[in-house]
């Protein structure tokens, strides 16, 4: 299923790196070698780019809702190798099959909205100041896209960007993950099947900052689309900001999720089980701070802890990352936090036992960085407004939830809470195809990622003014 070398898709083609090197891919279940993929540079995003330029005219040529019949083939084409894609995604991952399945069947739903905009592509007309003027608004490609991306959910991360990048007329060049190359070809390969054609979509595999870097920093590529880390889309704005390209970037969290005295307890809790840890808490809306009213704080830690200590530990996607969580956990508890439960490396594989830590300070390390991992941390309050005065203190601001039965507590978190997305009685999450998702400060830059509010990123609105009688001009 998967080839034991993945190589890069440029122009339709399979074609190795320049450089003929290869990088292994380990499977996070148990460490073993999965498969090698191209370690792609500059000269390969050279040829990509190029690949892309040449294809993009007459691709964005065809209608959107041409567009969007092949984008459809390809969704409907993913729908029909469900089971090998998320076999793919799981060996690459070790998540759980169901929870691949359910990635996949995202990732399709979004191709086949998208696709249904190819028969709703509404611009506006409006008025002019002027006597005998129509003035309408369409939308046009920007020309070539980059697109970088982050392992977590392998499908739906190329899915969101691929999807409204191509059928906004553009042509592509895709940096999957290292962490998951073969999804990604996968992807590509069945974008060929669905009559994509050559060059409209390439796929140039390798590291961030060889492949990735190379694409930020080409002359040529007219949009950056980046879901990742804080930290590396900082380097990207810079970047490709100094260029003037346009820029999206999709980034991490540190997302609450807030209990007050009058929540339901148990369902309280099991959403924040969830939220915290499925996914190995390897998800931008993970809820990685847990904050909770005095009155019910010790019932709320003891049924967490206990959910915590029944969970079947995922792996996270590498010996690196793991490391790196173990390591942040160890400052955290020299800095004064107490370690309830995890904290614990199980074999076999990548895998860190679900941890609870309590007693942080809000300024400390640990409250204030992702991990991106199956980590999450507790915190005491007294009242709804030290609550958001502790959510808000966050270099974040992606997704939070608050757990209550007072409707008036529930409209004023919504109201004051610095984050992209809210959840009333439910778990962090992101949003479904048809909504616009993204999140406030060091989240994004205010871009937002599926929904129509994605074709803002992939397009730009020009305005036509028609004057029908040349005589009246
Ligand atoms: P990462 O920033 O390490 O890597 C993301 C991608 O960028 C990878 O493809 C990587 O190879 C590439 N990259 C790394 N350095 C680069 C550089 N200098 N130039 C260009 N590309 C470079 O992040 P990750 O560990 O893959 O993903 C985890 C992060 O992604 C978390 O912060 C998480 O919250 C975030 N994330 C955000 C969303 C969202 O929608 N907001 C969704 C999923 C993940």
């Amino acid at each position: 299923m998967i080839p034991n070398e993945i190589p890069n898709l440029i122009g339709g083609e399979p074609t190795p790196a320049v450089s003929g090197e290869w990088i292994d891919k380990l499977r996070p279940a148990d460490g073993a070698l999965l498969c090698r993929l191209a370690r792609s540079g500059a000269q390969d995003v050279e040829v990509a780019v190029a690949a892309a330029r040449a294809a993009q005219p007459e691709w964005a040529e065809r209608t959107p809702v041409e567009r969007g019949e092949v984008l459809r083939e390809l969704a409907l084409s993913l729908r029909a190798r469900r089971d090998e894609a998320s076999e793919i995604v799981v060996a690459e991952t070790g998540k759980p099959l169901e929870l691949a399945l359910g990635e996949t069947d995202a990732a399709v739903e979004m191709g086949l909205f998208v696709a249904g905009e190819g028969r709703r592509s509404y611009g506006r007309t409006t008025t002019a100041s002027m006597r005998h003027r129509t003035v309408l608004t369409v939308r046009q490609p920007l020309g070539v896209a980059g697109l970088i991306m982050s392992f977590n959910t392998p499908l739906p991360n190329l899915a969101w960007k691929i999807f409204p990048a191509v059928f906004c007329g553009n042509a592509a060049v895709v940096k999957p993950s290292e962490h998951v190359p073969a999804s990604a070809l996968l992807f590509a390969e069945l974008a060929h099947e669905a009559g994509v054609p050559a060059g409209v979509l390439n796929v140039v595999q390798g590291l961030g900052t060889e492949a990735g870097a190379a694409i930020v920093e080409h002359e040529e590529v007219d949009l950056v689309s980046f879901t990742g880390s804080a930290a590396t889309g900082r380097w990207i704005n810079e970047t490709a900001g100094r260029r003037l390209a346009k820029v999206c970037l999709e980034l991490g969290g540190k997302n609450a999720l807030v209990v007050c005295d009058d929540a339901e307890l148990e369902n309280a809790a099991s959403w924040a089980l969830a939220s915290a840890f499925s996914n190995a808490g390897q998800r931008c809306a993970a809820a990685s701070r847990i904050v909770v009213f005095d009155d019910v704080y010790d019932k709320f830690r003891e049924r967490l802890v206990e959910g915590a200590r029944s969970l079947e530990p995922e792996p996270v996607i590498s010996e690196e990352a793991l490391e790196r969580m173990l390591e942040a956990v160890e400052r955290a508890t020299a800095d004064g936090a107490s370690l309830l439960t995890g904290a614990e490396r199980l074999a076999p594989g990548f895998r860190l036992a679900p941890t609870i830590l309590e007693g942080a300070s809000p300024s400390q390390e640990i409250s204030r960085t992702e991990l991106f991992g199956p980590v999450t941390l507790l915190y005491r309050v007294g009242t709804l407004a030290e609550a958001l005065a502790l959510v808000n203190d966050s270099p974040y601001g992606l997704t939070a939830a608050v757990h209550t039965s007072n409707l008036h507590r529930a409209l004023r978190f919504a109201e004051k809470v610095q984050a992209g997305v809210v959840i009333v009685n439910g778990g962090t999450h992101g949003s479904e195809p048809h909504m616009g998702f993204g999140g406030v400060k060091s989240s994004g830059t205010g871009w937002r990622e599926a929904g129509i509010e994605a074709l803002d990123v992939y397009s730009d609105w020009k305005i036509v003014n028609l004057i029908a009688d040349p005589a009246l001009s």
